[in-house]
């Protein structure tokens, strides 16, 4: 008898998913409660898989031997509580995928800088000649590459609710970018609950694969003490010398693993700011992994072009540099941003706020910030935040808006930094939206 799969979700990794059960005979059924994009529903179409959209019919998805959940769909939703009762099981794309392929896997997770390491890792692994496929969270699903491309690894990006449906799925090479509290509505509130679910990308990891992660986070340090895994651990720091792992020393990144020494000059990272040198140390201690050459690491880390949205350079006009951070949506991610502006700033935030502290922005804000411009609809609580220490403080509702003011505002020398810290539905569709309109709004200065 063929094994049915119901697919839940119309979206990348439902579709992903639907492509490489169908190419591995399975049953398919794919239901999702929403409007599927019309792109999608002609791929369906075309692979012939039955579907159907704004319901569920209940029985078809009761009727399957497993069932997949898209990543967007919570655990709580009553569909999946009576699916779990009924002894269905419930997983996710990255689990069904890794069920037909024995490619090994570098997986990277963390609650910022995954696309940056994803994207960075891809540069290396491409530039030292090995041919990779990267997708998962960003681009193609992991399932979808899986079934349509050959490749001798898989670099995937690996949000955590793509972690809370795997069973057996083991990365080869795991990295933990960092924990700061982010989606915790998902996670009943607890921060323990979120830190468990990035953990998860260990679950399965043996003596034979490698651990890499901050050592400078305190939730994962804390959280090691406590769950041990078993695979080779390579830490991070760049606050202390490290025995085996990565660590800076006179300013360049030592990469020391089982002896090897890797070592590069920080200023020759194309990509600033300490957050991205600890981005750098996880994808060097990658590409040492796959023995790429060193020297052909220390020109791929210093041609990187970086990513849309995350500290993107723009434009220099009247010798003031416009830099695009829109992917900033939550503090912490602004932190970095602010801690690594060189010249005075001029700062653009706000939109939907995730339940944000700024007290740790207060030093950075103290020392670097000379005006603010709000960019949102409800700003009161940057303006309960901030209005004592920085003098100018600005309120705008449009992007463009919001450029001009900065524009008037800025002098030779200074920098124009968009990092909201908060998301982006209130004015924009979404982030890149607001990104791509700040650029647009800097081109037409
Ligand atoms: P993610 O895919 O995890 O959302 P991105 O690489 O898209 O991460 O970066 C998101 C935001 O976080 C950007 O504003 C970026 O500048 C910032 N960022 C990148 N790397 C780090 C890091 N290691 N720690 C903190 N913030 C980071």
């Amino acid at each position: 008898m063929r094994k049915k799969i119901a697919i839940l979700g119309g979206g990348e990794s439902g579709i992903g998913t639907a492509i490489l059960a169908k190419k591995n005979a399975y049953e398919v059924f794919l239901s999702d409660r929403g409007k599927i994009k019309d792109k999608f529903k002609e791929v369906l179409r075309h692979i012939e898989i039955e579907w159907e959209d704004e319901k569920h019919t209940e029985s078809r998805i009761f009727d399957a031997d497993v069932v997949m959940k898209s990543p967007g769909i919570p655990d709580t939703a009553p569909l999946i509580k009576q699916l779990i009762e009924k002894g269905v099981p419930v997983i996710s794309e990255i689990e069904f995928a890794s069920w037909f392929s024995e490619v090994p896997v570098i997986g990277i997770t963390g609650s910022n800088g995954k696309t940056t390491v994803t994207n960075l890792v891809q540069h290396l692994l491409k530039e030292g000649g090995v041919n990779s496929g990267m997708g998962g969270n960003i681009g193609n699903s992991y399932a979808k590459m899986v079934a349509e491309e050959t490749h001798d690894w898989f670099v995937l990006e690996l949000s955590s609710f793509q972690l809370d449906g795997i069973e057996k799925f083991n990365p080869h090479i795991a990295i933990l970018t960092n924990i700061t509290p982010d989606h915790l509505d998902r996670y009943d509130y607890k921060l323990e609950n979120y830190i468990a679910s990035k953990f998860r990308i260990t679950e399965n990891q043996t003596e034979e694969d490698y651990f890499i992660y901050d050592a400078d986070d305190k939730n994962i340090t804390e959280w090691l003490k406590r769950h041990p895994v078993k695979s080779q651990k390579l830490p991070f720091s760049i606050e202390k010398k490290i025995g085996n792992g990565a660590y800076i020393e006179n300013e360049n990144i030592v990469v020391n693993i089982n002896n090897s020494k890797f070592t590069m000059p920080t200023s020759e990272l194309a990509l600033q700011g300490k957050h991205n040198t600890k981005n750098a140390m996880a994808a060097s201690m990658v590409s040492q992994l796959l023995r790429i050459r060193k020297q052909t690491i220390r020109e791929s880390m210093a041609s990187f072009q970086g990513v849309e949205h995350r500290l993107e350079k723009v434009l220099k006009i009247n010798n003031v540099l416009y830099i695009n951070d829109s992917k900033a949506t939550n503090v912490n991610a602004t932190f970095y941003a602010l801690e690594s502006m060189e010249s005075e700033t001029v700062w653009i935030l706000g939109g939907v706020d995730k339940g944000n502290v700024y007290d740790d922005l207060l030093p950075l804000v103290n020392e670097k910030v000379k005006a603010i411009i709000c960019l949102g609809v409800d700003n009161e609580k940057i303006k309960a935040s901030f209005g004592n220490i920085v003098e100018t403080m600005v309120e705008t509702t449009s992007m463009n808006e919001a450029v001009q003011m900065a524009y008037r505002l800025a002098d030779k020398g200074d920098n124009v930094l968009l990092s909201p810290a908060c998301a982006s539905f209130d004015l924009f569709e979404n982030y890149e939206d607001r990104g791509r309109q700040f650029k647009e709004a800097v081109r037409n200065l």
